[in-house]
């Protein structure tokens, strides 16, 4: 048994455990939670009662989540004077699910985001992000509804990876000193100095979860997004290990654009995976003109934050936005967005994007049909028009909702 040195997990429920890489889920499994700062208390209070909603209209009294708080960001600070305890690490390997809510990071000082901190330290490699049209959801392009992507976003590299100097420091001046003596290449002395590392073992595991996904869910392409035009070494060498693992590892399944023309005269064949790749400036088009040629999109760190939040404006923004880090044994589930601070404790943000994060996370312990039930009762609130504040904003006629409101209403709505 764990043994936590802050935190008491709670006497009932019982522990999800891994057995031959799969998870043996209990029908009371503990789950821990992180509550998260500006807006996090108002979206996850929420959202627990929806999902715990949806278990107990799914399932009646046969199974229920038992819920462990754990802490980070502002409340950690306040409780345990650090922004994230080891028992919160601890707390998510050994229970392998957890949900998060969003936590702040200064911009340009300060400490470094507790958000990728947790990532890196748990080793949650792939950040997955489907992005999918609920019908009756305000949105500036015409066809939403041919929106239906997941992108998975590596999570730990890139220049993510936090090795980075400040103008004018020791560290800078060395790296700069160094380039320029023994690679003979001059930057400028009075740089900052980042570092873009991308590995072949992570963007290896990377694209066979994104595969396996594809293969699983019977999706019909896997598109490499990448900036190897520019970036030669890191993002072009991220694109031909991509390619290598759809051939070694998945070639029985996978066909590429040129196979798919000289082959196969243009027709896909229904067993096999098209695997293609894309310039990330071309794809931000390419999303927007054509999003039902977009599929399951693979790509690393930087391309991934920026192109998810753009596919989710298509489909009704930030706000409905969900979001998992997964590593081969954990899960970690949140919101695509961050902690709003302006309105934190005004009870009005959407929580949907969180309760999304949510049903991810059923599906991911095998309750599909309470993951179900959640996205139904969302789809028939939105369609009513009872909607929090981002959305009747860009709707007619629709009745504006607080956090909590809308969670009522979803929960009304499921039968
Ligand atoms: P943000 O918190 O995502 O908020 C940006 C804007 O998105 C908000 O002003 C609001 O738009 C809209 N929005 C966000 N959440 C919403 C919700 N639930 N419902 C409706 N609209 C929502 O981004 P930010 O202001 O750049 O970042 C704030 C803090 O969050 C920063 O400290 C950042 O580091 C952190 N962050 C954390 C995570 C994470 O925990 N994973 C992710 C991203 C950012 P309007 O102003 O138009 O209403």
């Amino acid at each position: 048994m764990v043994t936590f040195k802050k935190y008491s997990p709670p006497d009932k429920g019982e522990a999800i455990t891994l057995a031959d890489g799969k998870l043996e889920v209990p029908d009371n499994p503990i789950i821990p939670f992180i509550e998260g700062d500006g807006i996090g208390p108002d979206i996850m209070s929420t959202a627990r009662r929806v999902l715990d909603a949806a278990v107990k209209t799914t399932y009646g009294n046969k199974r229920s989540i038992v819920w462990f708080e754990i802490f980070a960001g502002s409340k950690a600070l306040k409780r345990f004077e650090e922004l994230i305890p080891e028992d919160t690490f601890e707390a998510i390997r050994h229970f392998h699910v957890a949900l998060k809510g969003p936590l702040s990071t200064p911009v340009g000082k300060g400490f470094r985001s507790l958000n990728v901190t947790t990532r890196q330290t748990l080793d949650l490699y792939a950040c997955v992000r489907p992005v999918r049209y609920i019908p009756g959801v305000p949105s500036p392009v015409k066809h939403p509804e041919k929106v239906d992507m997941v992108i998975f976003r590596e999570n730990t590299e890139d220049v993510y990876a936090g090795i980075e100097w400040p103008q004018g420091s020791k560290e800078a001046l060395r790296v700069i000193e160094v380039i320029g003596d023994e690679l003979n290449v001059k930057i400028p002395e009075d740089s900052g100095i980042g570092i873009k590392p991308i590995s072949i073992r992570r963007t290896k595991r990377l694209m066979r979860k994104a595969m396996e996904y594809a293969l699983i869910h019977k999706r019909r392409s896997v598109t490499i997004v990448h900036k190897g035009n520019i970036m030669k070494y890191t993002e072009g060498a991220f694109r031909n290990w991509a390619y290598e693992v759809a051939k070694e590892e998945y070639g029985h399944r996978t066909i590429t654009a040129k196979q798919l023309a000289e082959e196969y005269d243009g027709k896909q064949p229904e067993d096999k995976i098209l695997v293609n790749d894309k310039i990330a400036d071309d794809m931000f088009r390419f999303v927007l003109m054509r999003p039902e040629e977009c599929d399951v999109l693979v790509m690393p760190n930087l391309n991934g934050d920026y192109l998810s939040d753009a596919c989710n404006a298509q489909v009704g923004g930030i706000g409905v936005a969900p979001s998992a880090n997964i590593s081969d044994t954990m899960g970690l589930f949140e919101a695509a967005h961050g902690s709003a601070p302006k309105y934190a404790g005004q009870n009005k943000v959407n929580p949907s994007a969180l309760i999304l994060s949510g049903t991810m996370m059923l599906e991911h312990i095998g309750w599909d049909e309470a993951a179900g039930c959640v996205t139904s009762a969302i789809g028939k609130a939105i369609s009513q028009k009872k909607v929090t504040y981002d959305l009747a904003r860009q709707m007619e006629g629709a009745e504006e909702l607080s956090t909590s409101g809308f969670g009522d209403e979803v929960i009304k709505n499921m039968s």
